[in-house]
Order: structure tokens, then sequence, then C-alpha cells
């Protein structure tokens, strides 16, 4: 094999030559720490960087195994050795030359910390997938340039970034601790009767709507209302206390910029780990919980709404509702029904973006516009029918009407940041003020029918190309030729995860979409398979740009592709 001054003299000749002659280098060097692989080359200066792969022997990076031993705690270091590969990458990487010249780059990580195919550990090595642009003038070669990425920054990032003794001891095993004792306090929410925990002291907003860290001035800590304190003995950190949110249905009231909408949405996130630091490493849902909201203008294919919408106008049918363009009451009851369909236990609803006629519909409308001429049964009839049948907690922020305290289990409310428990304070007023409505509802929740998706209506192909996929941000995708539009998808957190979505809908096409499984089946599949043989299963080559994803997400990718029929 080649070494790396081999590799060195192999670019210095090719410096001043056209840029297609870089695939001459591609191929493995043995570097004395470390292996180099050098995978794919990019076209040019301006295309998809090159791609490199990094080994490097445990009997030289000596990462204690205690810190990979769990899944919770191998997750946790891969995430942390991406960080830190990433840290020194941004500071060796720069501008040199046309296009990408110069860049050497891992995957991006966010507040979250997800399962990547970025950073790979075992007891044998540690693999590192990541990227660079190869430097060019123009489309000539510059060799030096390139000598100096690959021969001498490339091992000055792994010596300091994928050696232990290189690194802060403590920083790992806080890092790995943090992300085992969250993932056990999810654990152990079901046996607690719980669907969210928030830590006292925990910091739920932002910095901004771009800016994802926690907000640091001015910021009140979160501190539970002692009649709904719990606490955990977590395996590393002792004991925590905090807000244990009960099953059932949850409300969440309180004045105008009270703190509403930020305790919902750290509880929407709270189905990922955080890193330390972050300030919601311990809020921790239910791992099935799904936002829900109102989405005018998606797409419906073939959902069965019933439960919430009868006897639209010219007859249009509410068991097999498709549109391809919805209101926002019918793309509210779709999403609720499609994440029922595939095994939601928990709704995360929010007044802000929640359509009105679907949450209520009082006393007085009710005299006004008779159930007959109304297609809505209002959620507030359906959500404990909802519970009592299928078990699904709901918690809905709700400022704006008292009506749901009738049918809530618990209301908290937000003041000046705080929560309060106001459950009984609520309860005796519904009792003193009834809202006298006639419940919409009846006695059960409807029927919750499964959807086979047709093979043929899902077509990833462009062109001459019969798979072409592209990723925007976490907001779109490009499937073939349609784009899925993903805005109101809240819960996915990073591009990584859109481009497993869109790869695992062609695996799940290709492997178990026979136009006879239904969609939860096919997910299970798809999701079994990954746990068991990882994300690389998605792909044809290595990739070190996929993060996992959960099925709700999958399913939501798949429910909004437009070309989509099912039966
Ligand atoms: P609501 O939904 O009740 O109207 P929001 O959750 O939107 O209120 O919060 C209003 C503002 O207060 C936001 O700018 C948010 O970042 C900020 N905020 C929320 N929680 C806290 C807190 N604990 N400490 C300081 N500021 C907060
Ligand atoms: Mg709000």
């Amino acid at each position: 094999m080649f070494n790396r001054e081999n590799l060195r003299s192999l670019l210095l000749q090719l410096d001043g030559r056209g840029y297609k002659a870089y695939k001459d280098i591609r191929g493995s060097y043995q570097f004395s720490d470390f292996k180099l692989i050098i995978e794919h080359i990019q076209g040019d200066p301006f295309a998809a960087p090159s791609k490199f792969i990094v080994k490097i022997p445990q009997a030289i990076a000596q990462f204690p195994d205690n810190l990979y031993q769990s899944s919770s705690r191998e997750v946790a270091l891969r995430d942390y050795l991406t960080r830190q590969f990433d840290r020194v990458a941004q500071e060796m990487s720069s501008y040199r030359g046309t296009g990408k010249s110069g860049l050497i780059a891992i995957a991006h990580t966010g507040q979250e910390v997800l399962e990547r195919t970025s950073a790979f550990i075992d007891n044998n090595e540690i693999e590192i997938r990541f990227l660079v642009g190869l430097p060019a003038r123009g489309r000539t070669i510059l060799g030096r340039q390139a000598a100096q990425m690959l021969c001498d920054e490339i091992p000055e990032i792994v010596n300091r970034t994928l050696k232990y003794n290189s690194l802060d001891a403590n920083e790992i095993q806080r890092h790995v601790e943090t992300n085992e004792d969250a993932d056990w306090v999810r654990q152990k929410l079901k046996e607690k009767g719980l669907v969210a925990f928030i830590a006292n002291s925990s910091i739920l907003p932002r910095r901004s709507g771009i800016d994802l860290r926690p907000l640091l001035e001015n910021v009140v800590a979160f501190q539970s209302p002692k009649s709904l304190e719990v606490e955990f003995n977590c395996p590393n950190r002792g004991i925590i206390k905090g807000l244990g949110i009960p099953t059932g249905i949850i409300l969440i009231v309180g004045g105008g910029y009270h703190g509403k909408s930020t305790l919902l949405q750290a509880l929407e996130l709270g189905v990922y780990n955080h890193i330390f630091g972050d300030g919601r490493e311990f809020v921790i849902t239910n791992p099935a919980a799904v936002k829900i909201r109102a989405e005018d203008g998606r797409s419906v294919a073939g959902v069965d709404i019933s439960p919430f919408i009868n006897q639209l106008p010219q007859g249009r049918s509410t068991t097999q509702f498709s549109t391809e363009n919805a209101s926002g009451s019918t793309s509210q009851a779709a999403n609720i029904i499609e994440a029922l369909e595939v095994g939601a236990e928990l709704l995360l609803v929010d007044e802000d973006t929640a359509a009105t006629n679907f949450m209520i519909r009082d006393r007085r409308m009710q005299q006004l516009i008779a159930k007959d001429k109304e297609p809505i049964t209002p959620f507030i009839d359906k959500v404990r029918q909802l519970y009592n049948d299928y078990g699904v907690s709901t918690i809905l922020v709700m400022g704006g009407s008292g009506d749901y305290f009738d049918v809530a289990d618990t209301v908290i409310a937000m003041e000046n940041f705080y929560p309060l428990d106001v459950t009984e304070k609520a309860k005796l007023i519904a009792k003193e003020n009834t809202s006298d409505r006639i419940s919409e509802g009846g006695e059960e929740f409807g029927k919750i029918t499964p959807r086979i998706p047709l093979s043929e209506t899902i077509d990833p192909s462009r062109g001459r190309r019969a798979v072409k996929l592209k990723v925007r941000d976490i907001d779109e995708v490009a499937f073939g030729t349609e784009e899925i539009d993903l805005v109101a998808v809240e819960q996915i957190v990073d591009p990584a995860q859109l481009r497993a979505i869109a790869e695992a809908i062609v695996y799940a096409k290709a492997m178990y979409m026979d136009d006879k499984q239904i969609i939860s089946a096919i997910l299970a599949q798809v999701m079994a398979d990954i746990q068991a043989k990882g994300l690389d299963i998605l792909t044809e080559f290595p990739q070190g740009d996929l993060a996992l994803f959960r099925h709700f997400e999958f399913a939501a990718a798949l429910n909004r592709l437009r070309a989509l029929k099912v039966k």
C-alpha cells in the first residue's frame, strides 16, 4: 500500500494539470497512525466535495471501552468525535482557489445528539467520514495546496481529535453520561405514568429563531410546581427532579408571551437527546410524540378522516379523503390520523399553529350552525375518546378558550415563564360556569383505517437517473421530479435526517412495498433493518451525511409525496 510520502509526491506531480487528473489519487494510503481512504473524487471544484475516510486503530486512538459500551454511550461518543473533528476541520479549512477548494468538512451538528454515519467506533478502530474540496485554480490542480491539506492538515486533525489522550476526558465522560441518563429517563416515563419530564433548572428559550443555542440573558430557569414534581434516579447523575407531565389530556394555558409555545417546542424536541449545556438535556418526551398542526395546501392521499370530518359539500368522501390542497381543518385532521396510523402515543398541539374551527365550536356557534351543516367534529369532542379508546395523550397549548377545562385532566398555567398547577381551579371554574356545549363527538373515537401505498406511485427517477434525491436544509426534498414540502414537519432537526429519509423511501419501495403491506408494517421493517445493520444499508456506498430519523417523520415525508396513491 502507498504511504503518506507517496501521496505527497503524487499530488506534487499533479500540480498544474487538469482537474480530472485528481482521479489518480483514489485509493488507500497508510499514514503512520491511520489509514486514509479516498473514496470518491469530485468532478470539478464546484461539484459536491470529494469523499474521504480515516480509519484509526484503537491501539493508537485508545478510547476506554466504557465510553461506548451501551448504545446510548456509543451514539454519544460518535457524536462527540464528529463535533471535535468539525471544530478542528473548520479551523484548518480555508479558501484555497476556486469553488470549494480548501474545504475540509464533516457533518454539521446542532443541539441534538443524533446517531450519524460520520463517525463509528468499536474495539477495533474508529472510522470517520468527511469531505474535502480538492484545490484548484479554475480547473488547474493546485498540487502543493492539496499536499498540504491531505498530508499535513488531515494528520493534524486526526491527532488532535481522534486520540483519547489529546481530548478532554472529563468533557467526554459528561457527554456520554448525559446522553445515557436522558435515554434512561425516557425509557422510565411509561412506568411512572408520564408522557414527559422537564427537569428543574432547564433552560427552554432559544436565542432566536435561527440561533438554537440557549438564551442567556434575562432567562427564567424552569421550576416545577410542587404538586406535579417527580424525581428520577439516573444511573450517572443520580436524583433529578422536575415536572412530570402525566398521561391524559394536558392543557397549557396562560397569558400571551408567558412561555407556552416555548414549553411546547421544548417538548417536541424532547424526543431527541441534547448536548450538555443546551438547557434541554433533561426535557424528555415520550419518543412517540408527534407535533400536530394545520398545514393548508398539503396533499393528502386516501386518509380516513371520518372521526373528525364528515359530509363535506358535494358528497366528497372523508373515509378515503384525497386532495391536492387541504384546508386548515382537513390538513390537521389528516395529520392526526396519519400519526395515529403509525403509532403516535402523544399529540402536541399549539393554538398558534392550529385551525380554530378544528379545535373549538362553542355553544353559540352550535346554535347558529346546526351540527348537520358543520362537517367538522371539533377536537374538543374527540380528545377524550382518543385517550380512552387508543391510550393516546394530548398536550394542548390553549390560551384562548376555557371550553377545554371540561375535558382536561391536568391544567398548567404559564405565568412569567413559571408553570403553575391550576387543575383544581380550572375544574371549579368549569363547574360554576358551564359552557353548555352539546358534545358532538359520540361515544367512540372511530376507526383508524390503515392504508397500503401503491409502489408504482413512488418514483424517485428523474431523466436518465433511476434515483435522484436532493435535500434543501430541513424543509424540502427533491424526490425524483417532485418536491416534498416538509416545512410543517417540525420534528426534523437536521438535513442529514432528511437525506436518510429520502433514501429510506427508495429502500422501502425496493424492499417492502408490494401493494399488500400497510404503511406501518413497511416502516417497521425498514426501521428494524436500520436498527440491526445501520444507516449504511440505505445507500450503495458509505456516506457520512446520514442521521437517524424517527418513523414518524419518515411517514410524514411519504404522506406528503403528491404522487402517492394508496388503497
Ligand atoms: P406564548 O406562547 O405564551 O405567547 P412564547 O413561548 O412564544 O409565549 O414566549 C414569548 C417570548 O418569551 C419568546 O421570545 C421566548 O423566547 C421568551 N421566553 C420563553 N420562555 C422564557 C424563559 N423561561 N425565560 C425568558 N424568556 C423566555
Ligand atoms: Mg404561543
